[in-house]
């Protein structure tokens, strides 16, 4: 059995309640893991100055994937701050956010869906390169063909391990140079060295409206950084919503898995959280470094609580999270 060393980073709010609550199970079931701590979020940032010390950039390097608990992101800016996991996609170059959305049984959750979002990480309009000359304001929105390469080889792959279909997101109608060159780019990719995976384009508007009509009808869908970001909380919400929905940003170096959930400031500490959506990123992780057997069996034991209880608050029920680790505990064993 191969060794795997796993960075934990609690990060902020219910990030301290999430993270120990998937080290557990991930404990339970008989890998062969270590685990290595660091800090990082906007508590570390009040306390230090610093949301990501060099410290932990270096634990995470050094460990084979890393595991994100949650970040607070602060509603006004705040001088000297940057978001943690923006920091670590950029300075690890994880250019593919990888989100998968899959029915669970919980209620809002439509049935038989089983899609995985990829959003390029490191450009389109999230370059930040804003500006303004009086009343007009302009925000660069930057494609390369590099970044779109690579983030199409990363989907087509994925699609290839799946169902063979690629939905590129584009809106080169009104874009045609920006996102003309990310929709040219992925699509000669495929007719070039993908002649077995279906690749079509949609736009993204109608995109929006086919996830909520059909959105069983996809496989993998690869979008740029903006309309793969209001995109992926679309097709959270197919599925079960925030408590629920696991992500992993990944580099051809390294991986940071992490819910998309936020730190929930209005719940933490009471012990309530609802720690699926990390805990289905560690089953991401899993699979990462190459234990697809362990992530399997950890997304079954995963629905089979959701399906049979005891749930947490969020879901409708009154479980504590350690009564809800404790029962995903006793599956995984
Ligand atoms: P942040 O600034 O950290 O993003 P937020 O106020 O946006 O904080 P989110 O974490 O995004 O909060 O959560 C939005 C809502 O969903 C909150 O009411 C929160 O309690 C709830 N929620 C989010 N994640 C969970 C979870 N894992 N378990 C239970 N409830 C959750
Ligand atoms: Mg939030």
């Amino acid at each position: 059995m191969a060794k795997h060393t796993i960075c934990l980073i609690e990060g902020d709010g219910i990030g301290h309640e999430v993270i120990p609550a998937a080290r557990r199970v991930l404990e339970a079931m008989g890998l062969d893991l270590e685990f290595t701590e660091a800090q990082a979020g906007y508590e570390h940032f009040l306390e230090t100055g610093t949301s990501v010390p060099d410290r932990t950039l270096e634990t995470v390097m050094a460990a084979d994937a890393t595991l994100f608990g949650a970040a607070t992101s602060p509603s006004h800016k705040v001088p000297g701050f940057f978001g943690a996991i923006r920091f670590m996609r950029r300075k690890l170059d994880l250019f593919a956010n990888v989100r998968p959305a899959r029915s669970h049984p919980v209620p809002g959750s439509f049935e038989h869906v089983d899609l995985v979002l990829v959003r390029e990480n490191t450009e389109g309009l999230y370059v930040e390169q804003e500006r303004r000359y009086g009343d007009t304001a302009i925000a660069d929105a930057v494609i390369t063909r590099g970044a779109s390469q690579r983030i199409g080889e990363y989907a087509l792959n994925l699609a290839r391990r799946r169902r063979n279909k690629l939905a590129v997101v584009h809106k080169a109608n009104v874009l045609p140079v920006t996102q003309g060159l990310f929709l040219s780019t992925i699509m000669e990719e495929a007719k070039r060295n993908y002649g077995d995976v279906q690749a079509y384009d949609v736009i993204v508007d109608a995109c929006a409206m086919h996830l909520v009509r059909h959105p069983q009808s996809f496989d993998v869908i690869v979008a740029t950084n903006l309309f793969g970001d209001i995109l992926s909380d679309l097709t959270a919400g197919l599925t079960g919503g925030l408590g629920i929905a696991p992500s992993g940003n990944i580099g051809l170096e390294h991986a940071v898995f992490e819910s998309v959930h936020g730190s929930a400031p209005d719940i933490a500490g009471q012990g309530v959280s609802n720690p699926t959506a990390t805990v289905l990123s560690a089953a991401m992780l899993l699979d990462h470094l190459g234990e697809a057997e362990a992530a399997r069996k950890l997304e079954t034991a995963v629905d089979t609580v959701l399906q049979e209880g005891p749930r947490t608050r969020d879901l409708g029920g009154s479980a504590s999270t350690a009564q809800f680790t404790d029962a995903l505990i006793a599956r995984v064993k």
